[in-house]
């Protein structure tokens, strides 16, 4: 098969978070495969080893740090550790989030204040850390990983529907006052992904009455592809974030959604 040179990240080296697994982890496989060297961070130390070892075969460098992105001084410590295993990042992406689901006048402060910490704060903090570093560097390419519920309405998930609108409108402001520092700053906004943050809605079944079986079917037929995605597909418009090919596009949300929510 005739080698594709075009997307290669060969060069570039990229600190992921939530990469042990589900879209972060298919991001950390996709860009080992085209070359880049990795920083892949999440809270489990097993899960990070698991995610490490599956990388082997790719023959890049991979560093594993363990943090709780919750916790405002872990962050701090965990983007000095990553410059100190590799001087070189410059690819950030902002991947680890989490999912509380319930109607509005049910979700209490603490779990707000915990959706807002790891989804929100912690992709500001570490995404100003890592701009300081690429000025100095000279370039650099930040990915956001929001979703569809930070460009429209969502039911029942309204403190992750508005930590997403904030990762949006940090992506949009970061990427205007960088423009001229040769720094794309990007979000990928997924629809529904086969992964553990989905079991959520298992939950949601249960309370609705009706079988997780079933609460998967009726949400999958008001998908026009009729089925939810893999989390690869949401890793190959990183690589392309990352590659120099996007090196035009900054400030963008591109919806990746099996045709939820067109234009
Ligand atoms: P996932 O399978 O649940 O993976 C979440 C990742 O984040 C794991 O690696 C997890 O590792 C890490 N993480 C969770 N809490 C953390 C914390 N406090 N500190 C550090 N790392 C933490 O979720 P996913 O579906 O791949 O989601 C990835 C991103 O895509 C999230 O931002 C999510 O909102 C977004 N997204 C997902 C979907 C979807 O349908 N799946 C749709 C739209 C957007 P540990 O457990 O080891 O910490």
């Amino acid at each position: 098969m005739e080698e594709h040179q075009t997307l290669r990240l060969t060069g570039r080296t990229a600190l992921i978070t939530g990469a042990s697994r589900g879209i972060g982890f298919a991001i950390a496989e996709a860009f080992a495969r085209q070359g880049a060297n990795l920083i892949l961070t999440a809270t489990s130390v097993s899960g990070l080893q698991s995610a490490k070892n599956a990388l082997d075969e790719f023959n890049v460098n991979v560093s594993t740090i363990a943090a709780d992105l919750g916790e405002p001084d872990e962050i701090d410590s965990l983007f000095a550790t990553a410059l100190e295993h590799q001087p070189e990042l410059d690819v950030l992406v902002n991947n680890a989030g989490i999912h509380i689901g319930k109607p509005f006048t049910e979700y209490d402060m603490s779990e707000f204040d915990r959706v807002m910490r790891i989804n929100l704060y912690a992709v500001f903090q570490l995404t100003r850390h890592a701009i300081v570093h690429m000025q100095k560097l000279g370039r650099g390419k930040v990915i956001n990983i929001a979703s569809t519920a930070g460009k429209w309405e969502s039911p029942n998930q309204a403190a992750y529907n508005i930590s997403k609108h904030g990762v949006v409108g940090l992506t949009r402001c970061v990427a205007l006052e960088n423009a001229r520092n040769n720094i794309n700053v990007n979000a990928i906004c997924p629809g529904l992904v086969e992964t553990d943050i989905l079991k959520s809605m298992d939950l949601a079944a249960e309370e609705l009455g009706v079988t997780p079986d079933e609460l998967r079917q009726t949400v999958q037929a008001q998908i026009p592809m009729g089925r939810f995605l893999e989390p690869d597909e949401v890793a190959h418009i990183a690589v392309y974030l990352a590659a120099d090919e996007s090196n035009g596009m900054t400030g963008q949300t591109i919806t990746i959604s099996g045709g939820m929510r067109m234009g």
